[in-house]
């Protein structure tokens, strides 16, 4: 039998859904399946070595790239073994040094599976080092043939999210839109020879999903994360008269503003959905509609705010910041817009020019982004932005993205000059920690979960640690 470990040394709060797609489909292979999760890099080196794996595998955003290089590097002293890595980065970022011994591009279960069955030369979608990439990627897995995911390996290690009172699904599989800062219009030109670029899950087997999670692992709230949950009407009108009957439980999920109506609201509000996360990007229309591709206008953006809110239920939006040539007064016409739709909490995030994507290229192009500038990014979007620019303006940027939600929801200390100038002379620093404190516990009220004290004093330190 085969041993093959999961390495994760970014450990965040979140479930962990590639890790439980391959779990699924290794463990119908006979691979015994272990997960470490430290970001430790000696501590995960001992532990690896007590394990004596066949192999293990890394996956990775690109700037989370050379973090996992230097461990393997590490671990290759230590002990021999094959080590495989995939995610985002290195499907759009090929891996040309290091000791690793194969990346994998786009979806990793066929290539793990092929792997596992017929050894590293024949695994469709593996590249072994040193090696070009294919020219054309294995069709996509089919969701209702491939084994469920299976959450027990991660569990049985990771407390902090065995025990959260809400756990993550995902539904189905891609975005057909092109917003050009999003990683899906590269995918889907890389992929469209794979298969349809969005995939559902059957209403039957998510439920049987989301039920059997709830008999093993106890929550009280489920966050579907698929980018826009109601892509397909006929689909989510299924679920929506099943949902509440069959798994009696609250939800959350993503959507997109201008596919929001009156009916779909209905359906949400009917069907136990809770609150809905929703993204304005941008106030100022050209960026919006032709820097961002969001196509989408203001009036649309309102609308959708208040039929959420008349519906009674919770918004947290989001807004993008720091893009190429984004002048200041037009980051403050998103905060103006933010302030119009007056969500229950809103966040901005700093663009990060992870490679592949039109806003990266285009940033080279205008000259705010160097090509060599792609490897070396920012690992959160709350870090100092990647572009150039004027230091004082990186920091101004940083200290809007932690001032934002406060000015959003007392507009009065953003329109006051004095109070305004007050809140960007506070130090970055204590900024950061007040936004951490203050995104935690909204996010803990904004839908009412229940959180145990030791369980949030876990999951506070490791989302600290992680920052
Ligand atoms: S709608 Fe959301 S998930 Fe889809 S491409 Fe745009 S940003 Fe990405």
């Amino acid at each position: 039998m085969l041993k093959g470990v999961f390495i994760d040394l970014f450990p965040g709060i979140f479930d962990k859904h590639g890790i439980y797609a391959l779990s699924g489909v290794l463990g119908a292979e006979n691979v015994e399946l272990d997960y470490v999760s430290t970001s430790s890099h000696a501590r995960a080196v001992r532990r690896v070595v007590e394990m004596r794996p066949d192999f293990v595998m890394y996956s990775a955003l690109s700037s989370q790239i050379g973090g996992y290089q230097a461990f393997d590097a590490q671990l290759k002293l230590a002990i021999p073994t094959f080590s495989i890595i995939g995610g985002a980065g290195p499907t759009f970022s090929p891996i040309t040094d290091g000791s690793i011994d194969a990346y994998v591009i786009g979806e990793g279960e066929s290539a793990l599976r092929n792997y596992v069955r017929n050894g590293p030369e024949n695994a469709g979608n593996m590249v072994l080092r040193g090696h070009a990439r294919p020219l054309r990627l294995e069709p996509f897995i089919d969701l209702e043939l491939t084994p469920p995911p299976d959450r027990s390996v991660v569990y049985k290690r990771d407390k902090v999210l065995r025990n959260a009172p809400s756990k993550q699904f995902m539904s189905g599989l891609g975005c057909p839109f092109s917003c050009t800062y999003c990683f899906n219009h590269a995918y889907n030109q890389m992929t469209k020879s794979c298969g349809p670029t969005i995939r559902k899950k059957s209403v039957d087997r998510l439920l049987d999903e989301v039920n059997s999670t709830k008999r093993l692992y106890p929550f009280n709230l489920a966050v579907f994360q698929d980018d826009v949950f109601t892509i397909n009407k006929k689909w989510f009108a299924e679920f929506a008269q099943r949902f509440p009957r069959e798994a009696k439980i609250p939800y959350t999920c993503n959507i997109r503003p201008d596919m929001v109506d009156r009916e779909t609201v209905e359906m949400l509000a009917s069907s136990g959905c809770i609150g809905v996360h929703w993204s304005i990007e941008s106030g100022n229309d050209r960026i919006r509609n032709e820097v961002l591709r969001r196509k989408m206008s203001k009036e649309q953006i309102i609308e959708a705010g208040q039929l959420l809110s008349a519906a009674g239920i919770k918004q947290r939006v989001g807004h993008l910041i720091g893009i190429p040539g984004e002048s200041r007064s037009e980051m403050l016409e998103t905060l103006e817009l933010s302030q119009k739709v007056a969500p229950d909490y809103s966040c901005a995030y700093i663009f990060i020019p992870f490679p592949g994507l039109d806003l990266t290229n285009a940033a080279i192009e205008s000259g705010y982004l160097s090509s060599g500038d792609v490897g070396d990014l920012p690992v959160n979007s709350h870090k100092p932005s990647a572009l150039k620019m004027d230091k004082k303006e990186r920091v101004w940027i940083r200290k809007f993205s932690f001032l934002f939600p406060v000015f959003v929801e007392h507009p009065f200390l953003y329109k006051n000059v004095k109070l305004q100038k007050v809140a960007f002379s506070i130090p970055t620093s204590v900024l950061w920690a007040g936004f951490q404190v203050l995104d935690s516990l909204k996010m803990a009220r904004l839908y009412k979960v229940k959180v145990p004290l030791n369980h949030t004093i876990k999951m506070a330190i490791r989302v600290i640690r992680q920052a």
